[in-house]
């Protein structure tokens, strides 16, 4: 199987290797290390406050529950209160980023989760 275009100079496509390889191997490697920080290979990911005011960084959806909750419940306008979903507890899984950016940290969180595999019952 040949997936370089013929008379193209883009560097990303030179040879018959697939453009996805090393994003592939980087997805792989990635879930192997977020089995042994999160205990899932693709876990949900979210934006949080980290030392900052503002929804500046990500880290993976605590799943923590009864007593290993550690969320405190927070006004929610209009909602009264709820579990914190955005501050980061001694419960909450690694790896926790700082992103220094809203914007930033909301796209990544975007991309990450747009990158779970499809729930098929036997996902890669
Ligand atoms: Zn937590």
């Amino acid at each position: 199987m040949r997936t370089v275009r013929e008379g193209t100079d883009n560097a990303q496509s030179i040879g018959a290797v697939p453009v996805n390889e090393t994003l592939a191997k980087a997805r792989a490697a990635a879930a192997e290390m977020l089995v042994h920080l999160v205990g899932e290979r693709h876990p949900l990911w979210r934006v949080v406050i980290t030392d900052s005011e503002s929804p500046t960084g990500i880290a993976p959806v605590c799943t923590a529950h009864d007593e290993f909750d550690l969320h405190d419940e927070i006004p929610i306008e209009g909602h009264g209160l709820a579990r914190d979903e955005q501050g980061v507890y001694d419960c909450c899984p690694d790896p926790q980023m700082e992103t220094g950016s809203p914007l930033t940290a909301a796209y990544l969180v975007e991309l990450l989760n747009a990158d779970l595999p499809v729930e098929s019952g036997d996902a890669a």
